[in-house]
């Protein structure tokens, strides 16, 4: 069995929509595919139906943007109801902060002599549930200012780069709570990738265990190969289940495709005896997986 647990489609930064995705992710020889948008669930319906047209198993995601100790962390929330109104305020707050910093996001860019209109970002976002970074990337793109998203980020757009701004993210403790009274399972996201490892020690991730964490991404292509082997070492000690996942982006980011990492079945049946148990307690009814 194949499985890849975290794709983006264009509902947030991928350039596929839903089905679009399904059917590469079947031509890739894949099992099982997780969508898992950025803050939104909109192509769960999509994704399902097309997944159950290509007798591929679908696993609906959320990648949520979080918060701790000050650096960004993301936090993959798999079969999770949707419509648990805390997390539905939560998502809302999220994906309007990320909107709402473009147009400060511009004016950086035109101190530093780049051009740019909300219409130039806006033509590139389609039918994303809000513009981010990578849709202003794109735009760059589009524009001829860089060669292509790594660049942009690099140049501009990252962390510490000219371009620049901070936005609302939802505080992580609060919202492993809030995924399991909501009936789903969490995943730390490429915990040791870009920023977040130096806030995500073996002690946070312990006390995050005990709070109710269910498993870490350890095959992620952020990880070298010593952080993983670590990782895995502590998801190991910690009863953590350990995933692996292209986070697949479709043209903006060919680095990885899909499939270029994948979670064992074991670890996928593990993470889904932990989906019924928090369906049950939480007294909700969250979607299910559908396995082919
Ligand atoms: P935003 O939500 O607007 O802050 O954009 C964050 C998204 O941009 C992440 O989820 C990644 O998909 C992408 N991203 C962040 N940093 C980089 C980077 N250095 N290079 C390429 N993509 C990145
Ligand atoms: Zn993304
Ligand atoms: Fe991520
Ligand atoms: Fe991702």
């Amino acid at each position: 069995m194949r499985i890849d647990l975290h794709t983006h489609s264009d509902r947030s930064d991928g350039t596929d929509d839903p089905r679009a995705l399904m059917q590469r992710a079947s031509e890739a020889g894949l099992d099982v595919v997780a969508l898992t948008d950025h803050d939104t669930s909109d192509g769960w319906d999509d994704a399902r139906s097309a997944a159950h047209d290509l007798d591929l198993g679908f696993v609906a995601g959320i990648e949520i943007s979080c918060r701790h100790a000050g650096a960004g962390v993301h936090l993959l929330a798999y079969l999770v109801d949707p419509g648990y109104q805390p997390l539905r305020h939560e998502l809302g707050r999220i994906l309007a902060g990320r909107s709402s910093r473009l147009p400060a996001t511009l004016g950086r860019l035109r101190k530093i002599g780049i051009e740019l209109d909300a219409a130039d970002v806006r033509a590139v976002s389609g039918p994303a549930a809000a513009v981010g970074r990578p849709h202003v990337a794109d735009a760059l793109v589009a524009k001829g200012v860089v060669a292509n998203r790594d660049e942009a980020f690099d140049r501009y757009l990252a962390h510490g780069r000219p371009a620049y701004v901070d936005r609302y993210a939802a505080e992580l403790e609060d919202m492993v709570d809030m995924v399991e009274r909501a009936g789903g399972v969490t995943v730390i996201a490429h915990p040791w990738g870009r920023q977040s490892r130096s806030a995500l020690s073996a002690d946070v991730l312990a006390g995050l265990t005990a709070r109710g964490l269910t498993g870490v991404e350890v095959d992620h292509q952020d990880h070298d190969v010593a952080a993983r082997q670590e990782l895995r070492e502590v998801a190991d000690r910690l009863g953590l289940v350990a995933t692996g996942a292209s986070d697949f982006h479709g043209e903006g980011k060919l680095d990885c495709p899909l499939g270029c990492n994948l979670t064992a079945p074991d670890q996928l049946e593990r993470l889904l005896v932990a989906a019924e148990q928090a369906a049950t307690r939480s007294g909700r009814a969250p979607p299910r997986a559908v396995l082919p």
